[in-house]
């Protein structure tokens, strides 16, 4: 696996993500899924700590996370092409991987 500065996230959007940490309201709810993000990972629904997420997806030229996501909602919404089709739109449950994926018509993981 690639790190993250491999990736290009690197200390500015480690900073970009503490500010949006510190101003983040608990209980806000996340773009993707509608459901509220939480500063302590126990108490979201994927287990995991937020993402820093880019509007403009960076592989669209995007250079800002502007707002916090779900670890597996930041997944899902890839490079945002499917945005009309979030989980908060569709009400498909997005820890139901494989209906999200299907309503996305892609595969995130190796089904077998
Ligand atoms: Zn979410």
């Amino acid at each position: 696996m690639k790190s993250a500065a491999a990736r290009g996230l690197g200390y500015a959007h480690r900073q970009q993500r503490e500010r949006l940490l510190r101003k983040h309201v608990d209980g806000n709810p996340c773009y993707w899924c509608g459901r509220p993000l939480y500063r302590d990972p126990a108490q979201n629904w994927d287990g995991n700590a937020l993402h820093a997420d880019h509007t403009i997806a960076r592989s669209q030229g995007g250079t800002v996370a502007d707002r916090l996501v779900h670890d597996l909602c930041n997944k899902q919404r890839q490079d945002g092409r499917n945005d009309h089709l979030r989980p908060a739109v569709t009400g498909i449950n997005v820890a139901d991987a494989r209906a999200v994926d299907d309503q996305l018509g892609l595969r995130l993981m190796p089904w077998p």
